[in-house]
């Protein structure tokens, strides 16, 4: 018998301790590996973390509370999560050049509420605090988030609209960023499917706002960053970037110049787990005037850090650096537009025509069905996805009338352009023979014979392409 590499061991291990407590949720743990092998995952935020940065996370770390910043602790005994925090924080900034990095984050969102109150409290002199610092934020009455948004000047966000790709922390309703701010959404020229920066300027001209929001989770087009500096500074706003989905594309040197958040935002905020390929978790990059606001995030808005994973971004951002990333990064945009290519040869129509970078955005509206349609069938056909609103979307928000594909995760697992042209191919197949059920958005017909071929093929597909190889969980 061959010797068991230290990943196998490792997890196996694990698993064995976890199984002495609780089997169900060790089973769980592991048939979601195997799940996750046998899926044909296109969804354009998810991704495969190492082996390194998952088994950083498994540990001792976690029990330990460390509310403040490096060598400024509301805790004694932090000396090891110090260590922790600066080397995430040193890999954080030379990877991306950013004169400052504050690691905390435990998600995109909350790297997002780090970012506004730090631009608020930076722009507005702040004596809220005093007077809500005892309430819940959701026990606020109306009139007061009036008064507290009123302490704030009464601030406004100039963010991206959601049926073009902008996100729900970009000052809409349902997230908390939409009662912070009154919020005006920029959107793209119809033509072209692309951000109409003179537009954008007279919507910030007439709007003035305080923060101008650049990023997005659903446009498969690069942004000039540049251009929107110029904007802001025209208009005195705070610019801000949320380079959550696309964070590995900076990284990895295929965003640079004009394209660069980093070379030209106040601050930037991003998720660690999409196309950087880490834990689950966020960060802020900013200039080293909003640091001091920053730091104050813990306690502000974050529960105490989480120092597994902090070392677990530290890997992440370690292996970033690597020269084998900025490849990765290239080739899940060479995908990207291989796949891209593959489903317009087709006849598949895209939104903007096209991509520059990890993500493609189809308009199923041609196939007569709506995205909630496209979606399900794609899953019956073993290829997940998921539906997006397109821009001026008939269908709305929920059924919508698109679907939104991306590459990192397939590139992670070393599929290329020859498998991408396939993938078209089955993406193609199954939207053709999808037959909408009369007066229904959601219910459809699809030859089950034919969503099982498809679904045979994804696998045959993958199976060149072993996920984490180095691990056999036996
Ligand atoms: C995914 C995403 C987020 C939220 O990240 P979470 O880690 O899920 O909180 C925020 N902003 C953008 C643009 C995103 O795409």
């Amino acid at each position: 018998m061959p010797e068991l590499n230290a990943e196998s061991i490792a997890f196996r291990s694990a698993l064995d301790v976890v199984r002495s407590v609780e089997p169900r949720i060790a089973d769980a743990i592991a048939q979601e590996l195997t799940d996750q092998r046998e899926s044909l995952k296109l969804i354009a935020s998810e991704n495969y973390a190492s082996p390194a940065v998952l088994l950083a996370m498994g540990n001792w770390l976690s029990d330990k509370y460390a509310e403040g910043t490096v060598g400024r602790r509301f805790y004694a005994g932090c000396q090891n999560v110090d260590i922790v925090e600066s080397v995430a924080a040193e890999h954080a900034k030379a990877l991306f050049g950013a004169p400052y990095a504050y690691v905390q984050p435990h998600s995109g969102i909350d790297a997002n509420l780090v970012a506004y109150w730090a631009i608020l409290a930076d722009r507005v002199e702040v004596p809220y605090l005093k007077k809500f610092e005892k309430r819940q934020i959701n026990d606020l009455t109306d009139a007061e988030w009036a008064e507290l948004r009123q302490a704030f000047g009464n601030q406004r966000l100039l963010g991206m609209s959601l049926d073009a790709g902008g996100h729900l922390t970009h000052g809409f309703r349902p997230n908390i960023s939409g009662k912070m701010f009154d919020q005006r959404s920029y959107g793209v020229d119809p033509a072209t499917g692309q951000i109409d920066y003179a537009a954008l300027l007279e919507s910030a001209k007439e709007f003035k706002p305080a923060v101008i929001v650049g990023g997005y989770s659903a446009y498969p087009r690069k942004v000039n960053f540049a251009k929107m500096r110029e904007i802001a500074d025209e208009v005195g706003a705070t610019f801000m970037v949320d380079m959550a989905h696309f964070a590995g594309l900076v990284a990895g040197g295929v965003f640079t110049g004009d394209f660069n958040p980093i070379e030209h935002a106040h601050i930037v905020t991003t998720t660690t787990h999409k196309s950087l390929r880490g834990p689950r978790g966020g960060a802020v990059f900013c200039q080293p005037e909003l640091a001091p606001q920053v730091d104050r995030g813990c306690p502000m808005v974050l529960g105490g850090p989480l120092p597994h994973v902090m070392a677990a971004k530290a890997i992440a951002f370690a292996e970033a650096r690597r020269p084998e990333f900025a490849t990765y990064a290239q080739q899940i945009v060479t995908n990207s537009q291989a796949l891209a290519e593959g489903l317009l040869k087709r006849g598949v129509q895209l939104v903007s025509g096209g991509t520059d970078n990890h993500l493609v955005l189809l308009d199923v509206h041609p196939f007569g069905i709506t995205g909630r349609q496209a979606e399900q069938a794609l899953l019956d056909s073993g290829i997940v996805t998921n539906r997006n609103a397109i821009p001026n979307d008939p269908n709305g928000a929920w059924y919508t009338s698109g679907i939104r594909v991306g590459t990192p995760a397939l590139t992670s697992r070393g599929l290329g352009v020859a498998e991408m042209d396939q993938i078209a191919d089955l993406i193609h197949t199954v939207l053709a023979a999808t037959t909408p059920a009369e007066g229904s958005k959601a219910k459809f017909t699809l030859d089950p014979a034919l969503a099982d071929r498809i679904s045979k093929q994804a696998t045959e597909l993958l199976a060149p392409f072993p996920l984490y190889p180095s691990v056999d969980l036996g």
